[in-house]
């Protein structure tokens, strides 16, 4: 039995938050695998009900679980998601991004996955007025640099993929913090001569993500442009609805879609709930590495399947071009599995 902590969060959050549960539920019903889930709340909703968007009973229920799920909140983001990452150490943001048979991708052979910072950089937070300026400071540390750098390599390494990792940054403009970053990556970069190492300015980035995404295998970057870089590469292969995404330390994980609480559509039942189901799928991928469990890859293969299969038969969520309902392409999945 795995415990499970889901925060609902706010916006589409609790909608994809019942395709969540109903989805493990039919996983407990019909698979030799039980899961035992405890809901939480986080973000908008609960500053406004308690007075924090971290509240301290939904740390302590994360503390306890084997793992964490996270639907989208909206406004007090940073005071949620960022603050968990920190207090838990998860400092790799993993973002994959691979084009599927049916999807509005740019291209059919995009398959790359996007390693972020997650702990350092514009987001501690460390912000403050001089007068009539505004400062923010930007933290790069050398042990998170090449703590980041060897995560991207044994990805690489892991991956069937092409045996490649892209180190992007912008150190002919930020030449100290993004100096140091580049030259951790390449310091680790010699540990794997098996992996081709390349560099690549965040600017070209953006544009190669265009131009070329099939020549992408693992990006390793900092926290700020991971951030936009994987919202950019999410929309390559055919939209945020579609986007997973993994934060991971070494002993413990959150799952999360790449996208917001995309309040333009919140309660109008028409959210696409596979960017959370295909992060439970990666949940599944981690606790069965994490265990020893190959059920739990077994359980992972078939979600993330059926998801594809339904999509390819045309059975599709309004936002890749299709009609269905957040609680109908839900009820299929279900069906399915
Ligand atoms: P944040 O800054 O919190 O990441 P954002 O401003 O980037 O949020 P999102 O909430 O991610 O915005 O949404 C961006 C756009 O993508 C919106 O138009 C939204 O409707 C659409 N979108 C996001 N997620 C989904 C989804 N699961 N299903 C359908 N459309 C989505």
């Amino acid at each position: 039995m795995y415990k499970i902590s889901l925060i609902t969060g706010d916006g589409i959050g609790p909608e994809i938050s019942e395709s969540a549960i109903s989805v493990l539920n039919t996983i407990n019903d019909k698979f030799d695998l039980k899961f035992e889930i405890t809901k939480l709340s986080a973000g908008d909703k609960a500053l406004k009900d308690t007075g924090k968007a971290l509240p301290d009973e939904t740390i302590s229920v994360i503390k306890q679980s084997d793992a964490c799920l996270k639907a989208p909140v909206g406004e007090s983001a940073a005071d949620v998601i960022v603050v968990l990452r920190r207090m838990l150490d998860l400092y790799a943001n993993i973002r994959p991004a691979k084009s599927y048979p049916h999807m509005p991708a740019l291209r059919d052979d995009i398959d790359m996955v996007i390693v972020r910072e997650n702990t350092e950089d514009l987001y501690t937070g460390k912000e403050f007025r001089v007068g009539d300026s505004a400062v923010a400071l930007r933290i790069i540390s050398k042990a998170a640099s090449k703590r980041i750098a060897k995560y991207a390599f044994e990805t690489a390494k892991q991956r069937n993929s092409k045996k490649k990792v892209t180190c992007v940054h912008k150190s002919n403009v930020m030449k100290i913090t993004d100096g140091l970053f580049a030259k951790a990556c390449t310091d680790v970069s010699k540990d794997y001569p098996e992996i081709t190492f390349e560099e690549m300015y965040v600017d070209a980035c953006a544009m190669n993500l265009i131009r070329q995404p099939q020549e992408f295998d693992v990006v390793v970057t900092t926290n700020l442009f991971g951030d936009i870089l994987s919202d950019e590469s999410s929309q390559v292969v055919g939209g945020l609805g579609m986007a997973p995404a993994a934060n991971i330390g070494d002993s413990f994980a959150l799952f999360e879609p790449v996208h917001g609480a995309a309040f333009d559509i919140a309660g109008q039942n028409i959210a696409n709930p596979s960017s959370f189901l295909l992060s439970i799928k990666m949940m599944f991928d981690w606790l069965g590495a994490k265990h020893n469990d190959s059920k739990c890859f077994e359980v992972g293969r078939k979600l993330e399947s059926t998801i594809f299969d339904l999509v390819k038969s045309g059975v599709k969520t309004k936002d890749i071009g299709g009609d269905m309902s957040t609680t109908e392409f839900t009820k299929q999945i279900v069906d399915n599995l």
